[in-house]
């Protein structure tokens, strides 16, 4: 029997997930990605040995992404987070960030009751607490001081990035911060090593992969879908996976009015971000701090992976948007001040930088009003979606990983009917 043919738009994490899986069951699939490297938001900046990913990228250890990486046997590696001394920033102070019991009987953040309220609250969290409600509901709920609830809200930044309790769903958020406990990598040689390995084990299975490639028009057509190229070329594929944000999907379809809706109704999750190339480490840096009662990181990701040439440090600060909130004019200077508190020093050390400003972590955040969308398209044979923006599993990139398996199996399913 003639293989049936799968088309893929999109050569991010998503898409090239998306095709191997499609490639294992049997289709015969071709990828179009529009840039000239695939690899989309998991890609990776080499500056004089630097290795910059779009602002820090973290791999959850329990989370879809590794999960498929192992199961597919693409290989990496990369060491776990630092556990050194972790900071919290309140009222422009350094504090310990409480983490664990020594950490939390430690610091200065909070006195005894707090200590013991977050503890309380903290063991509820990881006993597998839950909620239909927003995460503010779920919090109102729980009774806290201000200083412990704001803790609580930036472990939830942490997490997932996202920076708005009264959108996110409760049980989404509160899934992902056990998720983290579990513990996350910083991949060596950054995230392009994950994309370098999919695109290899894509490439030896026969997909067929196409850069500087853009798909302008997918339209589902008797026995199928239609794609028409940037070139102007028009093809046909049994099926197609759009491997897109919402509003790319939505601009490739115009006609299937389900991804008009989505591209509406999503809740971008962006962030500001400044990653620093330094000589070597500042005396007196740390090299960890969460703002408390403002929604910035800092982490030095070079630490536990290689990022950097020898004797080199390449840092990560960053500010979780809150969401629908457009960055400042003074995004780089707010991440400086962080810099200043954490690590100073640093100033004198930079060798480079990446600025990132609004940059999309997350092209939809799971809201408690509203259900992330289907793989499937309502109204639209043949067509499947994929990406961060997709499906009821998982957070950022092990959004885009689950739901990318999801949408492949689904796609064999439908060519199998
Ligand atoms: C600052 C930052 C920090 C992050 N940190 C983490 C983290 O710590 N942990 C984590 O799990 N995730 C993190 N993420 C999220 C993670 O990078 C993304 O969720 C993941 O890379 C999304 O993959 P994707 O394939 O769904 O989308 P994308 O990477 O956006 O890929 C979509 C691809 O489609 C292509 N495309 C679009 N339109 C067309 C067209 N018409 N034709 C052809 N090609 C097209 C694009 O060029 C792009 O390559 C972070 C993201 C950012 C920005």
């Amino acid at each position: 029997m003639m293989k049936r043919r799968v088309d893929i738009v999109g050569g991010g994490l998503a898409g090239l997930l998306a095709a191997i899986e499609l490639s294992r069951g049997g289709a015969q699939v071709v990828v179009w990605e529009s840039a000239s490297e695939f690899g989309g938001r998991a890609r990776t900046r080499d500056v004089d040995g630097f290795l910059f990913n779009r602002g820090p990228h973290a791999l959850y250890c329990n989370g879809a992404l590794k999960r498929e990486l192992d199961r597919l046997g693409i290989a990496y590696s990369g060491g776990r987070s630092l556990s050194g001394t972790r900071k919290a920033i309140a009222e422009g102070k350094l504090h310990n960030l409480p983490t664990t019991f020594g950490s939390i009987v430690r610091t200065s953040l909070f006195g005894l009751r707090d200590k013991i309220s977050y503890t309380r609250v903290f063991k509820t969290v990881m006993d597998g607490a839950s909620g239909n409600g927003s995460f503010a509901d779920w919090l109102d709920d729980q009774h806290l001081s201000p200083i412990v609830r704001s803790t609580i809200e930036a472990m939830g930044r942490l997490s997932s990035y996202a920076n708005g309790s009264t959108a996110v769903s409760a049980r989404a958020l509160l899934d992902q911060i056990r998720l983290t406990t579990g513990g996350t990598i910083y991949v060596d040689g950054g995230w392009i090593s994950l994309v370098n390995g999919l695109v290899t084990t894509a490439r030896s299975m026969g997909v067929e992969l196409n850069e500087k490639a853009a798909v302008r028009q997918v339209s589902c057509v008797a026995g199928g879908v239609e794609l028409i190229l940037g070139n102007g070329a028009t093809r046909f594929a049994d099926a197609v996976v759009l491997a897109v944000g919402p509003r790319d999907a939505a601009a490739l379809a115009p006609e299937i009015p389900s991804l008009m809706e989505e591209a509406r109704e999503a809740r971008p999750v962006r962030a500001n971000t400044l990653d620093l190339a330094m000589r070597h480490w500042p005396s007196q840096a740390n090299d960890f701090a969460l703002g408390i009662d403002s929604p910035f990181y800092l982490s030095v990701h070079s630490g536990s992976a290689k990022l950097a040439p020898d004797g080199g440090v390449l840092v990560h600060i960053a500010k979780y948007l809150p969401i629908g909130e457009e960055p400042s004019k003074e995004a780089v200077e707010e991440l400086e001040t962080v810099a200043d508190l954490v690590m100073p020093g640093w100033r004198e050390l930079e060798v480079s930088r990446q600025k990132l400003r609004g940059m999309v972590v997350s092209n939809a955040l799971p809201r408690w009003d509203r259900p992330r969308a289907d793989v499937t398209v309502s109204g639209a044979s043949g067509l499947f979606i994929a990406g961060d923006w997709v499906g009821q599993e998982g957070m950022i990139a092990d959004a885009a990983a689950a739901s990318a398996i999801k949408a492949a199996q689904s796609a064999l399913h439908w060519l199998s009917r």
